[in-house]
């Protein structure tokens, strides 16, 4: 029978991931199905049993499943745990269901392999405190990043990030505040993890923020730059990227978690963004 996969969402009809799985199946010759299923807001567990229990192997989580999906998995990865948000779930040895979280390692490839970043010693501002910012923080520290700091709306939660991740590796300075805190300093690389894109808004960051050189980059991904990366470049940013570099390595490291075959991502990435521009 050929494994299954899916991804789960509320909506999921906009979903990429099918394809990209679709994609890295081809590519590497692999026998798998990988189907969208929508489930019930208030329901996710039913579902997820529903699709284990006929068999499914693996599946992807989205918005807005990531906790429950933390809560269902019987296993957590280290780097989930922390997230605190599950984004890949496999079904493992006696049935027990696994949670890993793969947003924050597909975020440091994307930099890294895709837009040719090095991250060691960078002064690196992530804006935003909810499920996709708590993600990637570990990833970053890991990276050897030398300062990050948090700055999210509501400051509170960009404090507790800090707490969170306090510690993890000693060589990164980690910091937390409102966008007023952010007057006066510069960074290599400005991070929008808020969601402010979706509606075509902004954070108010202040003026001056980008360092000679600095990269931006918006965690999300359209056929037109976001409003991000538009006020970015007028601020002086050199580099502008979206997010959906960060989209298809996220979905390439589950992909590798399921299968232990790690399929090329620059063909994919090229595919998408060409589909995603011509229509
Ligand atoms: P959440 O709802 O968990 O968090 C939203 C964040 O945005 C919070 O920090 C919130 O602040 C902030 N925010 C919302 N509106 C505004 C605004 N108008 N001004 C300033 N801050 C605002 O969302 P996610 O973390 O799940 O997703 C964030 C973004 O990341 C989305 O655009 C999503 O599409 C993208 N994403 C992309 C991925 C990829 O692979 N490319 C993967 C995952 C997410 P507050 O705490 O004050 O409410």
């Amino acid at each position: 029978m050929t494994d299954q996969y899916a991804v789960f969402g509320n909506p999921i009809n906009h979903s990429k991931s099918p394809q990209i799985h679709g994609w890295f199946a081809e590519q590497t010759q692999q026998d798998l199905s990988y189907l969208p299923i929508l489930a019930p807001e208030d329901d996710f567990q039913s579902s997820a049993e529903r699709f284990f229990a006929e068999g499914g192997l693996g599946a992807n989580v989205t918005v807005p499943f990531k906790l429950d999906a933390l809560v269902f998995a019987d296993q957590l990865s280290p780097r989930a745990r922390r997230a605190g948000a599950v984004n890949t779930l496999q079904k493992g040895k006696q049935g027990m269901i696994y949670g890993d979280n793969t947003d924050g390692v597909g975020l440091v490839r994307d930099l890294t392999n895709n837009l040719g970043l090095s991250l060691q010693g960078k002064r690196v501002l992530l804006v935003g405190a909810g499920g996709a910012a708590r993600g990637v923080v570990e990833p970053l520290i890991k990276a050897g990043v030398g300062r990050l700091k948090i700055a999210n709306r509501t400051p509170e939660k960009a404090q507790q990030l800090i707490k969170i991740f306090h510690g993890l590796q000693q060589d990164s300075e980690l910091s937390a505040g409102n966008w007023r805190s952010l007057e006066g300093s510069q960074y290599d690389l400005v991070i929008n993890a808020t969601s402010a894109s979706l509606s075509g808004d902004l954070p108010p960051l202040p003026q001056g923020i980008f360092a000679p050189g600095a990269l931006a980059y918006d965690m999300m991904y359209a056929a037109e730059p976001t409003s991000f990366m538009r006020w970015a470049q007028q601020e002086g940013a050199e580099q502008v990227a979206d997010g959906l570099g960060m989209l298809v390595e996220q979905a390439a490291e589950a992909f590798f978690l399921w299968r232990e075959v790690r399929p090329a991502t620059q063909p994919v990435l090229q595919r998408l963004r060409h589909q995603l521009t011509e229509g």
